[in-house]
C-alpha cells in the first residue's frame, strides 16, 4: 500500500508554534499539496463536495493539523479506562465503519502536534488512579497507523507507556505499515491489535485498507517484535461459504505467527449489526452497497438509550460463536477470547 497523502491540508495557526507543525508544513509545501489555515480543527469549512457522497470522499482526502486542547479524556468502557486522542478518522472507506455515525458527513482526518501535552494528561490520569493500572485506548476515534509516518505519535505513545509502571496502551488497525513501530521500546505494555475479517469481506467492503494477507504478515512482524498481540474479528457475516472463508483467515494466521508469540494473544468477536441510522448513512454514501441490511432477516435488539439494532438471530449467533470457539481452540489454544457479541 502507498502511504496516505492528502489532497489538501489545513493548519490551525497555533500548530505552527510546534516543531512537528512546522515540519509538516514544510513537508506538504515540498509535495506541492494545497495548505490552508483554519481557525479550529473542529470546524473546518472549504472541503468540496456537492453531494453527501462527494463530501465524504473529499473529506477522506483532507488532513487537518491541529492542537488538541487540554481537558479531560473521554472514558472508554469496558475495554479501557480512557480514550487517548492521537488522531481522528482515517483514509479508509469501510462501508460499515464504526465511526460513520459519530464523525458526521465529512469525516476529515485530524492529527495533533502537541503529543507531549496529550501524554502529560495521560500521566495525570495514571497518577490519579495509582496504585491501580490505567488502560488507554488509542483507536476510539481513528485508525492511528496511516498518519503515523507523518507524526510519529504512535511510536512516542508506545514508548511513553513502555516507561509506565501503571499505564497500559492498546490500539487496533486495519493497516500494515508497522515498520517504524517494530523497534519501539514497548516493554510489553502495548497490546497491538489488528482488525481482521475474511479476505472476501475485506476486499468487498473495506476500501483503501490493507488486505487480509498484508495484515496477517504485519501481525507476524509485530509478534516477532515481542508485542502482546490481539485480533478483533469484525464484523462477522454469515453467507454461503462463510465457514471456509473464516477458517482460511485462521489458517493464514497459523501459517505466519511464530509459535512463541501465541501465549499472549487476545481475540474479540463482533457479529454484524446495524441501526436504522447507520443503514441510512451507508445507503447515502454507498448506494450500490451489497451489505446485508435487510431488517426482516434479523432480530431487533433494544439498546440502552432508546435506539435499537438489528442483529443476527439467536440461532445464527450461536452457530458463529461455536465456530469461532472451535477455531481459537484448534489454532490458538492459549489465547484469551475477550468477548463475543
Ligand atoms: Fe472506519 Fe476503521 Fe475502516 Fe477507517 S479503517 S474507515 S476507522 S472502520
Amino acid at each position: 500500500m502507498k502511504p496516505f497523502l492528502p489532497k489538501r491540508v489545513f493548519f490551525e495557526p497555533k500548530a505552527l508554534d510546534y516543531s512537528l507543525g512546522r515540519r509538516l508544513y514544510d513537508f506538504f509545501r515540498q509535495k506541492d499539496i494545497e495548505a490552508r489555515m483554519t481557525a479550529s480543527h473542529n470546524r473546518v469549512t472549504g472541503i468540496p463536495g456537492k453531494t453527501v457522497r462527494e463530501g465524504y470522499r473529499e473529506a477522506k482526502e483532507t488532513l487537518v493539523i491541529g492542537v488538541r486542547k487540554s481537558g479531560s479524556f473521554a472514558t472508554c468502557k469496558p475495554s479501557a479506562h480512557y480514550q487517548l486522542p492521537l488522531a481522528t478518522s482515517c483514509p479508509g472507506m469501510c462501508e460499515y465503519c464504526y465511526l460513520a455515525t459519530t464523525l458526521g458527513k465529512k469525516p476529515y482526518l485530524r492529527v495533533y502536534v502537541n503529543i507531549e501535552e496529550i501524554l502529560d494528561q495521560a500521566q495525570a490520569y495514571i497518577n490519579e488512579r495509582a496504585p491501580e493500572i490505567t488502560v488507554f485506548e488509542g483507536s476510539a476515534t481513528s485508525d492511528p497507523v496511516p498518519t503515523e509516518y507523518l507524526t510519529g505519535a504512535l511510536k512516542r505513545t508506545i514508548e511513553f507507556f513502555g516507561r509506565q509502571e501503571l499505564g497500559r496502551f492498546r490500539f487496533v488497525t486495519k493497516y500494515s505499515q508497522v515498520e517504524s513501530l517494530l523497534n519501539a521500546d514497548h516493554n510489553g505494555h502495548t497490546r497491538f491489535r489488528f482488525s481482521l475479517n475474511a479476505a472476501a469481506i475485506i476486499d468487498r467492503y473495506e476500501h483503501r485498507t490493507a488486505s487480509m494477507a498484508e495484515r496477517v504478515e504485519a501481525a507476524a512482524k509485530v509478534a516477532r517484535a515481542g508485542y502482546p498481540l490481539g485480533f478483533i474479528v469484525a464484523p462477522i457475516f454469515v453467507y454461503p461459504g462463510w465457514e471456509q472463508d473464516y477458517q482460511a483467515m485462521f489458517s493464514a494466521l497459523d501459517a505466519q505467527l511464530p509459535l512463541d508469540a501465541r501465549k499472549d494473544v487476545t481475540f474479540e468477536f463482533i457479529s454484524h449489526r446495524f441501526t436504522t441510522r447507520a443503514k441510512a448513512n451507508i445507503l447515502e454514501i454507498f448506494p450500490q452497497t451489497t451489505l446485508p441490511l435487510n431488517e426482516q432477516d434479523r432480530k431487533f435488539k433494544f439498546g440502552q438509550f432508546g435506539y435499537g439494532k438489528y442483529v443476527y438471530t439467536a440461532e445464527v449467533m450461536q452457530a458463529v460463536k461455536t465456530f469461532m470457539q472451535r477455531q481459537v481452540a484448534a489454532y490458538f489454544p492459549e489465547a484469551k477470547t475477550e468477548y463475543f457479541v
